[in-house]
């Protein structure tokens, strides 16, 4: 799941991807409302966490002008404006859910949850590539019906992987678009090999179908086809 995180204090920001991220969604970070409109329009979130009171563009135009748009992304306000009249307008403007600040980080999360869990049309909830099914909502992951334990950081790599089935990915990629990290050098790029490797012991190691190929020069491939 991609959750793009709207917020101009740097330090709540990175709070918040950071909790996040070590539960498993993929974040971005946009810190006024000018940059969070071009982040929503140019890739497809999960959901947007939108503060209000944003530099350039404020919250409450950003949900009113992405809803126009025909953007159909959940969208949680999380602000520190407490008045009902705020309230009301956030949600007139076109939010699905509003939290305010200082916020209790768990509330958040089942806030998150259960508006992910809303039936999205085009969403699907679960992802296959042949006998490997990931589901998005309840973090589960079966290969032969049998469950596959895997950390957050796995997860996100497998989502990654079979949301992009078939196609050849590089490690920069995989790296940047897996955990919303820099692509980094060739050095730090080490990493996706090694959580490759943790990977195909736990989802090919003893199955015939070797799903998680390697593409010399190029990167990884996650593939169905024999
Ligand atoms: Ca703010």
């Amino acid at each position: 799941m991609r959750v793009l995180v709207v917020e101009d204090e740097p330090k709540i920001a990175r709070f918040i991807a950071k909790g996040l991220r070590e539960e498993g969604y993929a974040v971005d970070i946009a810190s006024d409302g000018e940059e969070a409109m071009s982040c929503a329009t140019s890739t497809t979130y999960d959901l947007i966490i939108l503060d209000l009171m944003l530099p350039k563009l404020g919250g409450t135009t950003v949900c009113r002008r992405l809803r126009k748009a025909g953007a159909a992304v959940s969208i949680l306000v999380l602000t520190a404006r407490n008045s009902v009249q705020d309230r009301v307008m956030g949600l007139d403007a076109g939010a699905d859910d509003y939290l305010v600040k200082p916020f209790d980080f768990d509330e958040l999360l089942a806030r998150m949850r259960a508006l992910l869990r809303r039936p999205q049309a085009l969403v699907p909830n679960q992802l296959r590539a042949d006998d490997l099914v990931l589901d998005l909502l309840s973090h589960r992951v079966e290969r032969k019906g049998v469950a596959v334990e895997l950390t957050s950081k796995e997860f996100s790599l497998l989502e990654y992987l079979m949301r992009n089935k078939g196609r050849e990915l590089t490690r920069g990629q995989i790296k940047e678009d897996a955990w919303g990290c820099d692509g980094g050098s060739d050095h730090e790029t080490n990493i996706v090999d090694v959580y490759i490797s943790y990977l195909r012991e736990k989802v090919d190691e003893g199955h015939v179908k070797q799903l998680i190929r390697t593409v010399r020069g190029v990167g990884y491939t996650l593939c169905e086809d024999p």
